[in-house]
């Protein structure tokens, strides 16, 4: 077997296309395949199928190809244009490489691979391309598989927001709850995000008639959202959301109880973890605070007793809500009465959280898959450019199209 034998099956190249010639070249670290057809071929027309064109011109073109060994490896190969009796004078689709991109299919699905687990940058790097180069394949096969998606299934949605940039820069994921993936991303925050999804939704084969639960989280915005385009929709609110917002009311008593306890300063997080997660000294320290009796002790009791209602049967957890509201009434604490107020203002929605299992937990994940994504690549240049990332990293976008 000569060794362009051995490319020529390690290429899958069928007929006419052969590789004519092989040339290493040591000292620059490269491969050079040199793809060819007989005199005398015929290929397809590429806008209408029709086969047998005969070839009106040729245009010598190289494609990247996967490195050989520490070699990099190039493909050239003239490409013909042929004249269909139909079409006219078309370029023909070569077999290895998509129309206008200067690697070849297998290059690209490497890519593709290695931009799940790593910034672009490095990759870049590691294959000597330009990054913008790299970005172009990416930006092509996401969101090509972004249009392709059949949502006609979805039923259960949640969204969430997570932070684009610095500052107050959002983008919003909304994640279809069978597949676990993200579906759609919108720019920012506020309900019209909502209503985006929506259309994209139905411009996808779904029916926002369809959608039966959406786990959002209490602010007005998604409600505000969920309400005016999900008409059928029950929203849940997520059980993270509610925690998050019990810390938050436990840090403002914390926060002005501090300003008069020495011994609460800079134990914020004793009050922020459960118990069972905190160090021996910290468990100490713990105790000495609740024996003083103190307002951020009480605050995170009430913390505590509200996680539990996560573990009850949805009868119980309704009676325990209202039994959990009338002590904090009772209480002295300005931020967790205010707290109490709103859990019981969105009850239904938090309740339905424990009869339907929906919680945002697949979001909270992939947010956090994001952002480790982001800080990794030192942030990305467009919005664009870290919406492809989601997709990429928690959509399910790319079965279809590379594999
Ligand atoms: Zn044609």
């Amino acid at each position: 077997m000569r060794d362009t034998d051995l490319f020529q099956l390690a290429l899958g190249l069928t007929s006419p296309w052969r590789v004519m010639r092989a040339e290493f070249s040591v000292d620059e670290g490269r491969l050079d395949l040199h793809v060819d057809f007989p005199a005398g071929s015929r290929f397809a027309c590429a806008e209408c199928g029709g086969e047998g064109c005969g070839v009106h011109d040729t245009k010598t073109e190289t494609w990247r190809h996967l490195d050989f060994f520490q070699h990099r490896a190039f493909l050239h190969a003239r490409t013909p244009r042929v004249t269909c009796p139909k079409c006219g004078v078309h370029k023909v689709a070569v077999p290895w490489a998509r129309a206008g991109s200067g690697f070849t299919l297998l290059f690209e699905a490497y890519v593709l691979a290695l931009a799940k687990a790593m910034p672009i940058a490095n990759i870049a790097e590691r294959m000597g391309e330009h990054d913008t180069r790299l970005w172009r394949i990416i930006d092509y096969y996401v969101w090509e598989a972004v249009e392709e998606q059949d949502l006609s299934e979805v039923r259960q949605i949640a969204a969430d927001e997570t932070s684009a940039r610095r500052g107050h820069d959002y983008i919003s994921l909304f994640v279809d709850m069978a597949s676990r993936k993200v579906v759609y991303v919108a720019d920012g925050k506020d309900s019209g995000t909502v209503k985006e999804f929506a259309d994209f939704l139905e411009s996808h084969g779904g029916d926002r008639e369809a959608i039966s639960d959406a786990s959002i989280d209490m602010g007005a915005a998604f409600e505000a959202g969920i309400k005016q385009n999900f008409a059928n929709a029950e929203i849940t609110f997520d059980k993270f959301h509610v925690i998050k917002l019990a810390n938050e009311a436990v840090d403002q008593v914390r926060r002005e109880e501090v300003r008069n306890n020495y011994e609460i300063k800079g134990r914020r997080y004793i009050f922020l973890k459960n118990v069972e997660n905190l160090t021996m000294e910290e468990k100490e320290a713990l105790s000495r605070l609740e024996a003083q009796n103190l307002d951020t002790t009480q605050a995170m009791q009430i913390r505590m007793n509200l996680q539990q209602l996560f573990m009850m049967g949805a009868k119980t957890a309704r009676l325990f809500l209202d039994r959990w509201n009338a002590w904090v009434q009772v209480s002295d604490l300005a931020p967790m009465k205010r707290l109490a107020k709103t859990i019981m203002g969105k009850a239904e929605g938090i309740l339905r959280s424990i009869d339907t299992g929906l919680s945002n937990g697949v979001l909270e994940a992939i947010n956090g898959n994001v952002q480790a994504a982001k800080r990794k690549a030192k942030g990305y240049r467009t919005k664009r450019n870290l919406k492809t990332i989601v997709y990429l990293i928690a959509g399910d976008v790319l079965a279809n199209s590379t594999t």
